[in-house]
C-alpha cells in the first residue's frame, strides 16, 4: 500500500487531486520558475493534497528546486488534463501520440497491424480510440496492447481496448501482473495474453519494443524503447515508465515491498544506460508534452527531440528519491 498506489487509492488519491489541484499549479509553477529563485513549487492558492504525506522534500538540480509534492501535481495535471483528449499528432515516422492531455498513449504503426501504449482510464478508452481514427488509422488494427505500469491512470482500459479492438494481446511485465490482477473495472477480469520479462521484445510489423524493468514506482514499472526510421535517420525513443516517488511512498520498512530501494536503484542504473533522442513518458507533463506540441505546429526541428530533458527527468527523480531516503533513514534511526 505504501510501496505504490493501489487501484483503489489511485483512484482515490485522483479524486482528492480532482478536488483541489488548481488547474494553473503547472502555470504558477512556471511563474516561480521565472521569477527569483528557479523553485518549482505548488504554492499560492493550489491545495497540497498530499499534505497529510509530511512536509515537502525539496531538491537541488542544474540550480533548480525541485519538491517531491510539487513534481508529484505537476506530473499529475488537472483533472481535466487526465481525460480532455490532446490532438493526435505524429511524433517521430510512425509513432503517434493519440491520449488524453494528462496521460500519455502512444501508437506505433506498422504494415502488419499497430500496437497501443497505454488505455490509461477505462473512460479514456473512447477517446483514444477517436484520437487513432482522427489520424486515419482503424482501432481495429491495433493487434497489441502495452502499459507503463499497473496503476489504473495507465492500464485500467486495457479489457475495454481489448474488446473493441476486437482481441488485440495485452502483455504486461511479469512484477505487475499481481496488481493488474485486482485491476478490474466493472468487475472484468484484466486480460494478459502474454507475461513479459525483462528485455523481451515485442515485434510487429518491423517494429521492435524493447521492455526494460525499471521498477520502484510499482514492481513491473516498465520502460519501453523502441528505433525509429524518420527521413533518413534512426532515433532511439524512450517512454519513461515513471522514475517518481510519490507523496506517502514508504522507503524505509516497507513490508510490502522490503526491496523498494534496491528497485528504484536499478530502474535508475537502466535508465541511465539507454540511449535517447526522443524523450516520452507516461504522463505528458513529465516531458512536457503540451509546450513541445506547440513547437511542433510551429515548424522547425522536431521537438521531441530532447535527449537532455530525459537526463533531467533521472536526476530530479534520482534526487528527490535519494532525500526521501535520507529523511526515512534518519526518522528511523533517532527514533
Ligand atoms: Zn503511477
Amino acid at each position: 500500500m505504501a510501496k505504490c498506489y493501489t487501484n483503489v487509492f489511485c483512484c482515490a488519491l485522483l479524486a482528492v487531486v480532482s478536488l483541489v489541484l488548481d488547474t494553473s499549479a503547472r502555470q504558477s509553477a512556471n511563474v516561480a520558475d521565472t521569477q527569483s529563485s528557479g523553485t518549482r513549487q505548488a504554492s499560492g492558492p493550489v491545495a497540497n493534497p498530499f499534505a497529510n504525506t509530511g512536509p515537502e522534500i525539496e531538491v537541488t538540480v542544474d540550480g533548480h528546486t525541485y519538491g517531491q509534492h510539487a513534481e508529484a501535481l505537476h506530473n499529475l495535471g488537472s483533472p481535466e488534463d487526465q481525460v480532455n483528449p490532446m490532438p493526435p499528432h505524429r511524433i517521430v515516422g510512425d509513432l503517434y501520440y493519440v491520449g488524453t492531455v494528462g496521460l500519455a498513449s502512444y501508437l506505433v504503426v506498422t504494415p502488419e497491424g499497430d500496437i497501443l501504449i497505454n488505455t490509461t482510464f477505462e473512460r479514456n478508452v473512447p477517446t483514444i480510440r477517436k484520437s487513432v481514427e482522427q489520424l486515419g488509422f482503424k482501432f481495429t488494427d491495433i493487434k497489441i496492447i502495452l502499459g507503463s505500469h499497473a496503476h489504473s491512470d495507465h492500464q485500467e482500459g486495457d479489457a475495454l481496448a481489448k474488446q473493441l479492438t476486437g482481441g488485440a494481446k495485452v502483455m504486461v511485465m511479469a512484477e505487475d501482473v499481481p496488481l493488474l490482477q485486482k485491476m478490474m473495472p466493472g468487475g472484468k477480469p484484466h486480460p494478459i495474453d502474454r507475461v513479459l520479462h525483462d528485455g523481451d521484445e515485442v515485434e510487429l510489423g518491423g517494429a521492435t519494443l524493447v521492455a526494460h524493468l525499471t521498477p520502484g514506482h510499482t514492481p513491473g514499472c516498465t520502460t519501453w524503447t523502441i528505433k525509429i526510421q524518420d527521413g533518413g535517420r534512426t532515433y532511439d525513443v524512450v517512454i519513461v515508465g515513471s522514475l517518481s516517488v510519490a507523496p506517502g511512498t514508504k522507503l524505509v520498512n516497507n513490508a510490502n515491498d522490503p526491496h523498494i530501494v534496491d528497485e528504484y536503484r536499478r530502474a535508475f542504473k537502466v535508465s541511465k544506460g539507454l540511449r535517447c533522442d526522443i524523450f516520452l513518458a507516461s504522463h505528458g507533463a513529465v516531458y512536457d508534452s503540451k509546450e513541445k506540441y506547440a513547437k511542433l505546429r510551429a515548424g522547425g526541428p522536431n521537438p521531441f527531440i530532447d535527449p537532455d530533458g530525459y537526463k533531467r527527468e533521472i536526476a530530479i527523480e534520482e534526487a528527490i528519491f535519494n532525500a526521501v531516503l535520507a529523511q526515512q533513514s534518519k526518522a528511523e534511526t533517532t527514533r
